[in-house]
């Protein structure tokens, strides 16, 4: 089968088309083939190719983590999809036997692996997954659509609605629109009612957001976004901040927090190590907390807002898997607005 593959980390002469890996089987009883339609990139992919601290890739390494297609082969124990059925691709593969797997809690799962960054990715022609890792999608939905929403809606969606539990009329500043993770974050919020703030340095970014329904779109270049926040909130700031840049912003995000404040993070593009004053932290009696991917009644209700067209993904731009190495410099460029797709049809 072809596949966009890396044999080693570095730069993105390290990634290659190969048509000669073998097909994948099916390993478990559990288990589904995925003839992939499409896949998508996510700024992880830059992680794996540059190399993260921990994971060892066995070369010629498939990239991706997300992914669309059409069920190619079933265990005899699956019950959920059928061959021939149109699905997306939950990327967070959990062990379904730990204590927090038997919680219903898959992303914290004790051998939790993402396929791309510790399994086999999925930017290749066929995938093998866990069938729980599929949900079934409309034959009718673009097959593009469908691979650029997983694992940053998953993510968004955890991060607003499990972790911080925004509620209607609360104030939710948003770093770096555009991200995948960033505008899935605002159409959660502004369908919950949220009043919402985004930044870029981008103004045709600033732009899609407002056409998105952000409330507030600052740009990063003019203006000072605490000193922004607290102007027009009367001093209070905002209730929820959702932080995947790390260290570039994450003394601006503890400004623009107002007392009683909850900080998700689910990432740290910039860099990892930040500073914080507790004195602060007490005294407004913040909440800063992680999250990570989701667990599958999150990645459920996903797929229902997705079928149901409430929750659409802005697809920035498709690449046939030829030129998967444009994808990245498009990646990589951070002028996207949505997800930069591969197409493997
Ligand atoms: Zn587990």
């Amino acid at each position: 089968m072809r596949a966009l593959t890396i044999s080693a980390h570095g730069g993105l002469e390290q990634l290659e088309v190969r048509d000669n890996l073998p097909v994948p089987e099916l390993r478990a009883p559990t288990d589904v083939r995925v003839r992939v339609r499409a896949a998508a990139l996510n700024h992880l992919d830059l992680f794996v190719l540059r190399g993260l601290p921990g994971v060892t890739l066995l070369p010629p390494w498939v990239v991706g983590s997300d992914a669309s297609g059409v069920v190619d082969g079933v265990g005899d124990a699956v019950t959920n999809v059928a061959s021939g059925d149109h699905v997306v691709i939950n990327p967070g593969i959990s062990d379904r036997t730990c204590v927090f797997c038997r919680e219903g809690e898959h992303s914290l799962c004790l051998r939790y692996k993402i396929l791309g960054e510790h399994l086999s990715g999925t930017a290749a022609e066929y995938v093998v997954v866990p069938a729980a890792n599929v949900r079934s999608i409309p034959k009718s939905m673009d097959a593009s659509l469908a691979a650029a929403f997983p694992l940053a809606t998953l993510t968004a969606w955890r991060m607003v609605n499990t972790r911080a539990r925004v509620q209607a009329g609360e104030r939710v500043l948003i770093w770096g629109i555009g991200g995948g993770v960033a505008i899935a974050a605002l159409q959660i919020c502004k369908h919950i009612g949220a009043e919402v703030w985004v930044t870029s340095n981008h103004e045709a970014k600033l732009q899609r957001a407002r056409e998105l329904g952000a409330d507030h779109a600052l740009n990063t270049r003019a203006d000072d976004v605490p000193a922004s926040i607290r102007h027009a909130t009367g001093k209070a700031g905002v209730d929820v901040v959702i932080d995947n840049v790390g260290k570039a912003t994450w003394s601006q995000s503890l400004l623009a927090l107002g007392r009683r404040g909850r900080l998700v993070t689910c990432g740290a593009t910039s860099g990892p190590i930040v500073e914080s004053d507790v004195r602060r932290l007490f005294w407004n009696q913040w909440t800063i907390m992680g999250s990570t991917m989701g667990n599958d009644a999150e990645f459920a209700a996903i797929v229902d807002e997705l079928r149901s067209g409430r929750l659409l993904p802005p697809v920035d731009s498709v690449f046939p898997l030829a030129e998967g190495r444009r994808a990245y410099e498009r990646l990589e460029s951070g002028l996207q607005f949505g997800k930069v797709v591969i197409s493997l049809e």
